[in-house]
């Protein structure tokens, strides 16, 4: 847009054309859009879908996008211009406003509440957002020219590291800089902060190559031979070289060269590598690569499907005809992946754009890597251990075309798709698919539902253990279904064994928190070069620590749950809040040295079973040893290539990972996970406790699965072991139906919150009543205590509201929920009170 504005303060519509008005969805908590005016002169530019930038009350500017534009003056505040149009295509599409208005109203938040999820943050300039010099940038060497308001802008970052929007603004006295930062960054003297934290730098890679003069002049290349004859990793090195580059025979792929790694790799030797580079026999040389790893080797041929599995493609493909949304229902290893290449393939040939959802924890190295030999390049990845720059490079990506393929988790519901053909929702049942905190509290499976129904697109729901839900919708003949129940090749599933705590107690066979059944049977397999996972889904030394004199318990003085002790760093730390402490000697309460501690998390076992098989090597895989951006791979592959032979670990070690050697799974958390208070705590267990016991056996060899329980009778458990999920579903919509649960009604919960604990109990009790008096005393429950009450200082409160499907007016009722609240934040007391909707929570 024009650079000099200045002038824009003091436009003056003229009269022969029209002044335009915007409404711009901002990325702040507001229930309605703003409008600004549309200086004239851009009348022609402005469009639905272009990111703005706008102030918003007296000091904030932000980042906002168009949703409307029209001549209808705002009626009740005058219209501040609209400061720059930062984008000149649209960067959200018109599906993608409605499916923003959309989940707003549905999930009962705010339009900016769904922006400020649905935009990477590269792409939400605000004024936060800051400024700093290319860390490469020199004036003197640069082959630029700058304008004098530039220079101005470079000139104040030698003095300063780093400047805000805002700031630039007041320095130049112009309110429109975006174009001038933008020639900046182009001119590479600049850097939007983030990225300077995210570590800018494109992502490079050593290669090596042969000086070009050996290869031109003749004999060249012998004679470096013949001088080295007492160096022998030197022609070694030279020697694997030239057998993985045929410069003889090809010279000219010796300019690719070779990854120097890759060589090292070969030939351990860099102390040589480095004299033939000094030598000038070897040149050493850089290579940009994208940050997903470009593929340089044609895609791989698909492998044949197995009569199962092509008699299952055959009838999604049928079903779809009629039925836009399939589930298949495929146990662990029976090859669902392999008719997800196949669907995909086909629909990416036919010219549509596929999104292939995965819940977090099963987008593995192991799956991207499967898909990437075959789709190559085509495929993008959004995972939210990416950083920025990377989501910005997938979001545009997918905007030109690139990536008609996007593999990822639940935010990549928001990117720009145009031309969606097919959703893939691998793991369905996945909790991991809903955003529990903060707004918007969607779920990525029924948002993808929604997104390829107004996209016409068809739907494939994949799991070894549907959602209750899901599930249901099939028998009602709303969804399509297709079962596949056998393992693909001569794996077969796994025998499932419960062991007997109470028993091995009395008998005292157990050692720890180790049964002898479960010991033996790993102690066997470890013999054998086989391979265990144990799944304990609590991390940490153990659950709390307790004083056994005056039963003083270690807790957070944030929120009302007990600290997890954690013995490698010897602090005591809370889950909610992230609080730290040091573990106390002696008891804070009453001086007594007799601490103990209760519970035991992955790091107990981890430390016990080092004594009970001191000959195996054991890892642990969780949120503490996985936080690094490739810990999680680190420790795949080590146990890939055998190097580990017992992995302990929380629910990461439940999905997406196939390992030949696993022999053996451990199950410590069953009792625990069945009582928890829940109503999906069964539907959960079963799930959860299948989908680890499907990581054993994926080989010829049978697995063995061993649930450690002091209640072998659980009718759960039993289901589990007889692989019997249908037991589980009519089980559990019996059930349901009759206490009123989903899928039989619907759910909103309201969440109260505020830092006075009678404050958020009276607001929640005068909400309630409330809108029990319009709803009816049956369809509202509570207010209760959650069972963790009190989170980083603010105390809560639950209600929830129960709808029958298809009775109610679910819109109508949202609109009295949020009436009720604005009624309730009008009393001065309760004015504080943060309240919050979740629908259809988990
Ligand atoms: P699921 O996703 O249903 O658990 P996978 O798709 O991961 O199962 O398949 C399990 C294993 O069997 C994988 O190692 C996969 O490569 C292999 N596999 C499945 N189908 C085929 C096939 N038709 N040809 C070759 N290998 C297959
Ligand atoms: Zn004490
Ligand atoms: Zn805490």
């Amino acid at each position: 847009m024009a650079e000099n504005s200045l002038s824009l303060n003091f436009e003056r519509a003229d009269p022969d054309r029209i002044t335009l008005f915007a409404d711009v969805m901002l990325p702040v908590p507001i229930p309605q859009h703003y409008t600004y005016r549309v200086p004239q002169d851009w009348n022609e530019q402005v469009l639905v879908g272009q990111r703005v930038v706008v102030q918003f009350g007296s000091k904030k500017v932000l980042t906002g996008v168009i949703v409307h534009l029209h001549e209808q003056p705002p009626q009740h505040h005058e219209a501040k211009l609209l400061l720059e149009v930062l984008d000149s295509a649209p960067t959200l599409l018109p599906a993608q406003l409605d499916l923003i208005a959309w989940m707003a109203q549905y999930y009962m938040c705010t339009p900016g509440d769904v922006l400020n999820a649905a935009l990477p943050s590269g792409l939400k300039l605000s004024s936060q957002s800051k400024v700093a010099r290319h860390p490469d940038f020199d004036l003197g060497e640069s082959t630029f020219d700058f304008s004098d308001r530039e220079l101005q802008i470079l000139e104040a970052l030698n003095n300063q590291e780093s400047l805000e929007y805002n700031d630039i603004v007041l320095l130049l006295g112009i309110k429109t800089i975006m174009p001038l930062l933008n020639s900046l960054i182009k001119k590479e003297a600049l850097v939007l902060f983030e990225e300077v934290r995210e570590k800018y730098r494109p992502k490079t890679v050593r290669y090596v190559r042969l000086a070009q003069h050996l290869i031109e002049q003749e004999g060249a290349l012998e004679g470096v031979f013949a001088g080295m004859k007492r160096s022998p990793q030197q022609e070694n090195l030279l020697l694997k070289y030239l057998q993985e580059v045929p410069v003889y025979s090809q010279p000219e792929t010796n300019q690719q060269g070779m990854v120097k790694a890759q060589l090292l790799g070969a030939v351990n030797a860099p102390g040589s590598m480095s004299t033939l580079i000094k030598k000038g026999v070897l040149e050493e040389f850089e290579v940009t690569v994208s940050r997903f790893g470009a593929i340089t080797q044609a895609p791989q041929a698909l492998p044949e499907l197995t009569h199962a599995q092509e008699k299952a493609q055959q009838q999604i493909l049928q079903l779809w005809q009629e039925k836009p949304v399939v589930l298949l229902h495929g146990i662990t290893g029976s090859g669902k992946t392999e008719i997800y290449i196949r669907l995909i393939r086909e629909a990416l040939d036919s010219g549509s754009q596929v999104l292939y959802l995965l819940p977090e924890i099963a987008l593995t190295y192991q799956i991207v890597q499967r898909l990437k030999r075959v789709f190559g390049n085509e495929m993008g990845v959004f995972h939210s251990k990416f950083s920025d720059a990377e989501r910005v490079e997938v979001w545009q990506g997918v905007q030109q075309g690139v990536f008609n393929l996007v593999v990822g988790v639940r935010s990549s519901v928001f990117l720009p798709f145009e031309n969606l053909g097919l959703v893939i929702v691998d793991e369905e049942h996945e909790n991991s698919y809903k955003q529990m905190e903060p707004a918007p509290r969607y779920h990525a499976r029924d948002v993808a539902l929604l997104m390829a129904q107004r996209a016409d697109a068809k739907v494939l729901l994949g799991s070894a253990t549907p959602s209750i839900e899901t599930f249901h919708l099939c028998r009602q003949n709303r969804y399509g279904y297709v079962l596949l129940e056998q393992r693909y090749g001569t794996a077969q599933l796994p025998m499932i064994d419960l062991a007997n705590l109470t028993e091995e107690r009395h008998k005292k066979t157990i050692h720890g928190n180790f049964s002898s059944k479960l010991l033996d049977a790993m102690r066997q397999a470890v013999a054998q070069k086989e391979q265990v996972i144990l799944f304990h889904n609590r991390r940490g030394y153990s659950h709390y620590m307790r004083c056994e004199d005056c039963g003083w318990i270690g807790k957070c003085h944030n929120c009302s749950v007990s600290l997890v002790h954690h013995s490698y760093r010897q602090e005591l730390r809370c889950h909610y809040c992230g609080h730290r402490e040091k573990v106390p000697l002696t008891c804070p309460a009453c001086g007594s040295g007799r601490l103990t501690t209760v519970g035991f998390g992955t790091e107990k076992l981890q430390e016990e079973l080092s004594i009970l098989m001191p000959e195996a090597t054991i890892e642990r895989m969780d949120l503490d040893t996985t936080r690094s951006k490739y810990g999680y791979e680190r420790i795949i592959e080590q146990f890939e290539k055998g190097q580990i032979d017992v992995l302990i670990g929380t629910q990461m070690v439940s999905k997406g990972l196939d390992f030949e050697k696993v022999s053996v799974v451990g199950v410590f958390d069953a009792d625990r996970m069945l009582h928890f208070p829940d109503f999906r705590s069964f539907e959960r267990t079963f799930q959860l406790i299948t989908q680890v016991s499907g990581r054993a056996g994926r080989r010829s060899k049978a697995g063995q699965v061993i649930i450690q329980t002091a209640n072998v009778s659980q009718p759960v458990l039993q289901r589990i072991m007889a692989y019997d999920y249908e037991g589980l579903y009519y089980a559990e919509v019996a059930e349901r139906q009759e206490y009123k649960y989903p899928p039989f009604v619907r759910l909103i919960k309201v969440i109260f919150r505020h830092a006075d604990k009678d404050t958020v109990v009276n607001a929640a009790v005068q909400y309630t009543n409330a809108v029990r008096q319009n709803l009816g005393a049956e369809r509202v429950l509570g207010p209760q205590e959650p069972m963790v009450y009190k989170v980083r200082k603010q105390f809560i409160m639950d209600c929830f509201i129960k709808l029958e499907r298809g009775k109610l007016n679910l819109n109508a009722v949202k609109e009295h929920l949020w009436t009720q609240r604005t009624l309730l934040q009008k009393n001065d007391a309760f004015k504080q009170v943060n309240v919050l909707f979740d629908v259809d929570p988990y």
